[in-house]
């Protein structure tokens, strides 16, 4: 029966729709490659690595009950310590503040050098990375690997095979656990887990980070890149001509072909079609078909291709980072210099710096104590037999210090108003207050005043502050409600 499709008046289907929907993964057994880019690639892995390993070991002095870890995430307390500051969930403002910066970070790194990120410093990249060392360790370098998955199975396959994926959920458990030790006092919590103490969600957390670290950098790997990255997919709109993208120049590779020693290189290009940059891409792509979505801009490639190049006698850079500009410029002999500076990244450069800048004086001028004021709403107000007007009030103070807080507590704004704490007797113009170290402390507050001094419904009131020392530290205003007059 004939295709409806076809028999339409549109035509035939497109050769798009004839292509298969679902195409069957092919198994990428990465080289290692030898350079410059390759030296890059471990020095940034062993030190990410270290970084997220070692951080939850820092130690940083706080004073008496305090944590001494350098960098917690303190869920039951609700505070996060990092070094010298300590943020409070009201304080969640620091955390938008930070993510944005690294989103603009992100932006600004991606203008001025394409996927860098991706090639050299995302988790997926750096783990798959390390998997695909130790596959390198058991299983040899690419060949050895492929003739490994051709061989029947036998027992120095099962052992290779065997031993490496044993080193994968070591790993994975290593990262699981480094993981939790940025929620619990690291050494309290590693004796806990070694004698099988520790709570149980820290158990189910490591073993979800070691499920999630073995089948995302041991078998899904480039897939993760290429088919789950929401980044992969946006990130070219940050692209300009003058971004830095791993490229092959076709005008000194083409025509390519295999050259014999002594051969003569006229009439051809450098390209020995050797296809060892195709062999250490870990997204198993061919980058001398152009730009692809797949390229996370490692420079293996170019490690490869600059090993050849030295090994045929032939110059350097026929794959290397390059812009859009300078391949349109160099087919008109023009300057072919990249450049950095221009609106986009200057712009992301400038939206970098005055967050930054925010950041700092925010933190510099953060105040270790807040106050906030919650006026009664039933009833508004009462009177009281003597004629006067009465408001109740519940006063917070937030003491983000270490140290005890003697306070005194002053009504302003009102002719004669005086305070009472709930819970004593006296009536004073001042009354004194405490505050605990890293506490919410609440207080019911009633204020009095005499109804002559009210000048209609509602009266500016404020709530003065004072430390021990008698100095202003925090005003607060709020209303004094009446009747209407
Ligand atoms: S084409 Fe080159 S730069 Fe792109 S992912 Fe492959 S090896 Fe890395
Ligand atoms: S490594 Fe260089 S010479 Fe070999 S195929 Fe790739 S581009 Fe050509």
């Amino acid at each position: 029966m004939a295709n409806p499709a076809e028999d339409s008046p549109g035509g035939a289907l497109s050769e798009a729709n004839k292509q298969p929907r679902y195409v069957r993964r092919k198994k990428i057994h990465p080289k290692l490659a030898f350079g410059r880019y390759r030296i890059i690639k471990w020095s940034a892995l062993i030190a990410l690595l270290a970084f997220y390993y070692l951080i939850p070991w820092l130690r940083w002095d706080r004073g008496l009950n305090t944590p001494d870890q350098a960098i917690l995430v303190d869920i039951p307390a609700r505070k996060f310590y990092f070094f010298f500051i300590e943020l409070w969930p009201q304080e969640i403002y620091y955390w938008t503040g930070l993510l944005i910066l690294a989103a603009v970070g992100l932006f600004f790194v991606t203008s001025i050098a394409g996927r860098v990120w991706c090639g050299y410093a995302c988790p997926q990249t750096v783990w798959t990375d390390l998997f695909i060392y130790v596959e390198r360790l058991f299983e040899g370098d690419r060949n050895a690997r492929i003739r490994l998955d051709k061989a029947r199975w036998g027992i120095g396959k099962i052992l290779r095979k065997l031993g490496k994926h044993l080193v994968w959920i070591l790993i994975g458990i290593v990262t699981g656990g480094a993981w939790v030790f940025y929620f619990v006092d690291a050494p309290t919590l590693a004796r806990e887990l070694l004698a099988f103490e520790a709570p149980s969600s820290a158990y189910l957390t490591i073993a979800f980070l070691t499920a999630t670290t073995y089948v995302m950098a041991g078998w899904a790997r480039e897939q993760v890149c290429t088919y789950m990255c929401p980044y992969a997919r946006f990130q070219s709109a940050m692209f300009d001509e003058d971004t830095l993208l791993v490229t092959y120049r076709d005008e000194l590779g083409e025509p390519r072909g295999s050259h014999k020693k002594d051969a003569s290189w006229d009439a051809r290009g450098r390209c020995v079609d050797c296809n060892q940059c195709v062999a250490v891409c870990p997204t198993g792509i061919d980058i001398r078909d152009g730009q692809q979505l797949e390229c996370i801009n490692c420079a293996l490639c170019v490690d490869a291709c600059n090993s050849i190049m030295d090994r045929v006698g032939q110059p350097r850079g026929l794959i290397r980072y390059d812009t859009q500009r300078n391949l349109e410029a160099r087919e008109t002999g023009a300057d072919t210099r990249a450049r950095i500076i221009r609106p986009r990244t200057v712009t992301y450069a400038a939206i970098l710096v005055v967050l930054m800048a925010i950041m700092v004086v925010s933190l510099w001028t953060r105040s270790t104590l807040e106050v906030n004021v919650l006026r009664d709403r039933n009833p508004l107000f009462t009177l009281l037999s003597d004629g006067s007007v009465r408001n109740g009030y519940t006063y917070k103070v937030l003491n983000k210090s270490h140290d005890s807080l003697s306070l005194t507590l002053r009504a302003e704004g009102i002719p004669g108003a005086t305070l009472r704490v709930l819970g004593t007797e006296a009536e004073e113009t001042e009354v004194m207050i405490s505050a605990r170290p890293d506490q919410v402390e609440s207080f019911r507050i009633f204020v009095h005043a005499p109804l002559r001094a009210l000048e209609g419904g509602s009266n500016d009131l404020r709530f003065l502050l004072m430390n021990s020392a008698g100095e202003s530290i925090d005003i607060a205003g709020t209303a004094f409600v009446g009747p209407d007059k």
